[in-house]
């Protein structure tokens, strides 16, 4: 029998370099990780032995990079990578894996969160489907469109920044120059604002009991769990943020008119305290013009979801 057709996948992330080796069936043959190194002449040799220790003699039909930051989809230039990679812009991903590469190999790259939607189309939730959002919330938010089979990019590669979506023209600033972006509403980072400030305050809640004496050890999850258990403040927190989620999913259904909704990114592991309240806000934004319920889904590519994510843009072309 002859020997599955091995893609690697890299992502390329800012604390860990993680890469695979997925079979056509999307198997996860191999993974490797390590600390992502601090220059470019440490990052080219850290990616080398680790590809070197990934292809075990063998040679890849193809190759998938998830990176940070704006990357060119074909000849997988990084384009803009502002922070403590920026030593990547101006390089060319696939140089990396060109010597372990087979004859006609595809060779893609694109930013992590379209690697996570390819990954999702791929093998995950997204299957089948020619129009998906997805969103990937995390310490910030990041998103990704298919729309019409077409994962779309944009003029400069910069379209699904979902998480710099204007919710309130007013609202705080934003690290991308703007003011009032939803990852200002709803992200780790903002919900973990709220509830320091909601301790500092001294507000009578679960919140302040369990990190009244540490209250920057608060972390979103802790918020979430909180907000399950029925506490009032936490409570409050979350449904502000979702509120906000819900208003840009919502105005981007009605944009895009997607099939599915698709979440990924640790805080997609809170379960019902986000999903159900956002399905209700969401429904009830949309379904006069919408005429239909458009499911709200958790991503289903697991634990190595930014791998998978990765080696799937190669098998997407
Ligand atoms: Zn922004």
């Amino acid at each position: 029998m002859a020997p599955p057709n091995l893609t690697l996948g890299f992502d390329i992330g800012g604390t860990n370099l993680k890469a695979g080796v997925l079979d056509t069936s999307g198997q996860l043959l191999r993974r490797e990780t390590v600390p992502t190194p601090s220059t470019l002449p440490g990052f080219l040799a850290a990616a080398e032995a680790l590809i070197s220790r990934l292809a075990l003699g063998e040679r890849f039909s193809g190759a998938g990079f998830g990176c940070p930051g704006i990357v060119r989809p074909f000849d997988t230039l990084v384009d803009c990578l502002p922070g403590r990679m920026d030593y990547l812009e101006g390089s060319r991903l696939s140089d990396l894996v060109a010597p372990w590469l087979a004859p006609g190999a595809i060779v893609a790259a694109d930013n992590d969160a379209r690697a996570a939607l390819a990954g999702e189309l791929a093998f995950g939730a997204a299957r089948g489907r020619e129009n998906a959002l997805m969103l990937t919330l995390g310490s910030g938010v990041g998103g990704a469109i298919v729309s019409g089979g077409v994962l779309l990019r944009g003029h400069a590669g910069v379209a699904g920044h979902i998480g710099h979506l204007t919710t309130d023209p007013d609202g705080p600033w934003c690290l991308c120059g703007n003011r009032g972006c939803l990852e200002t509403f709803f992200s780790a980072r903002a919900i973990e604002v709220e509830a320091l400030a909601a301790i500092q305050r001294g507000c009578e809640s679960s919140l302040r009991t369990r990190f009244g004496a540490n209250p920057l050890s608060v972390t979103c999850a802790d918020v979430f769990e909180c907000a399950g258990q029925g506490d009032a403040v936490a409570s409050a927190i979350i449904a502000r943020a979702v509120r906000y989620l819900g208003g840009a999913i919502a105005g981007l259904l009605h944009v895009l008119d997607s099939e599915v909704v698709i979440l990924g990114g640790q805080i997609a592991q809170a379960g019902p305290v986000l999903f159900d309240t956002l399905r209700e806000d969401v429904e009830q934004r949309t379904r006069r013009l919408l005429k239909r319920t458009i499911p709200i889904i958790p991503a289903e590519v697991g634990e190595h979801a930014g791998i998978v994510g990765a080696a799937s843009l190669a098998f997407n072309g």
